[in-house]
């Protein structure tokens, strides 16, 4: 695993906790020789995580649409700034750069760029393993929301798996090196029965 593609709030959040955890996750990215990929923004937990790593020596790749976000919120002591087209080139971008994903706690953006990273490791596209960084449980009730579909038929109990859930950064990262994908047939994913 070279690099890890990180979601995260444009805002700082309602507790201390979320930048603080934001800052470990960026420090030990770099610690564990991990470049970072993420949105570029120099605000809120994006930008937390992106300072953090740069402090500690790590290669942080931001990936911005051209025109879409104000100009003053590119961060601009990145490694590397690589703008694109669209919201779509983005995230196919930021995923073709990283080996593994993790979400921060954030809002709409965020839950969206994670959903689709599982949707693609459900179907087989990207094999690349997805954790939650679940700092002060911010993410028990999209957890929850994950077993209610599984309980209802909608999502394999197989698949409550591919997202993995640690409060630690350093544990985290751990499980997404060790991570073996789930073996499938070629092409298909198995339906819930
Ligand atoms: P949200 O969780 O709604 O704050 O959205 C955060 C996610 O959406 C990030 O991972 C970004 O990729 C993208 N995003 C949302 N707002 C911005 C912004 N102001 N600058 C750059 N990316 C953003």
């Amino acid at each position: 695993m070279r690099r890890v593609c990180v979601f995260a709030g444009s805002s700082i959040g309602g507790r201390s906790d979320y930048a603080e955890a934001a800052r470990a996750l960026g420090t030990e990215l770099a610690r564990h020789e991990l470049g970072l990929v993420y949105g570029g923004s120099s605000s809120g937990l994006m930008g937390a995580v992106a300072d953090a790593a740069l402090e500690a020596g790590g290669e942080v790749i931001g990936v911005m649409p051209r025109g879409l976000f104000r100009r003053e919120v590119a961060h601009l002591g990145l490694t590397e700034l690589r703008e694109v087209g669209s919201m779509h080139e983005r995230k196919a971008l930021m995923a073709e750069l990283a080996d593994g994903f993790i979400a921060l706690p954030g809002g709409y953006g965020t839950f969206d760029e994670l959903f689709e990273m599982v949707t693609w490791a459900q179907i087989g596209i990207a094999e690349k393993p997805v954790g939650l960084l679940d700092v002060a449980s911010y993410f028990a009730p999209l957890l929850a929301m994950v077993e209610h579909a599984a309980q209802e038929g909608f999502v394999p109990a197989s698949h409550v798996a591919l997202l993995m859930r640690e409060a630690d950064p350093a544990i985290l990262l751990k499980r997404l090196v060790a991570y073996a994908p789930p073996l499938r047939e070629q092409g298909t994913w198995l339906p819930h029965p």
